[in-house]
């Protein structure tokens, strides 16, 4: 019984394609307008950084020849997010 639960966790570790995504930090940088990037994809040709504005500007542009897009934009409407609720709590108090 326990031993095949052990089983499944080490076929879930496996991979290494984790290892080719970086998420994006403050030093990735819109490609159009200098932003910090929250959309990095990858194309045959190169990567191409965008932030959340131009990643959504540019996404039918890109999207059909992307190898893989990563969308990190839900990161940056969370801390929106959040910024805004405690401006309201703060306003609310
Ligand atoms: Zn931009």
């Amino acid at each position: 019984m326990t031993t095949s639960t052990t089983q499944e966790c080490q076929a879930r570790k496996a991979p290494d394609t984790t290892e080719a995504i970086h998420e994006l930090t403050a030093h990735d940088r819109c490609d159009r307008c200098g932003s910090q990037a929250y959309v990095r994809v990858e194309l045959p040709t190169g990567e191409l950084f965008f932030c959340g504005h131009h990643g959504r500007e540019f996404s039918s542009a890109y999207s059909p020849i992307a190898l893989t897009v990563q969308d990190e934009t839900d990161r940056l409407y969370a801390q929106h997010g959040s910024k805004l609720a405690s401006t309201a709590a703060a306003a609310a108090s």
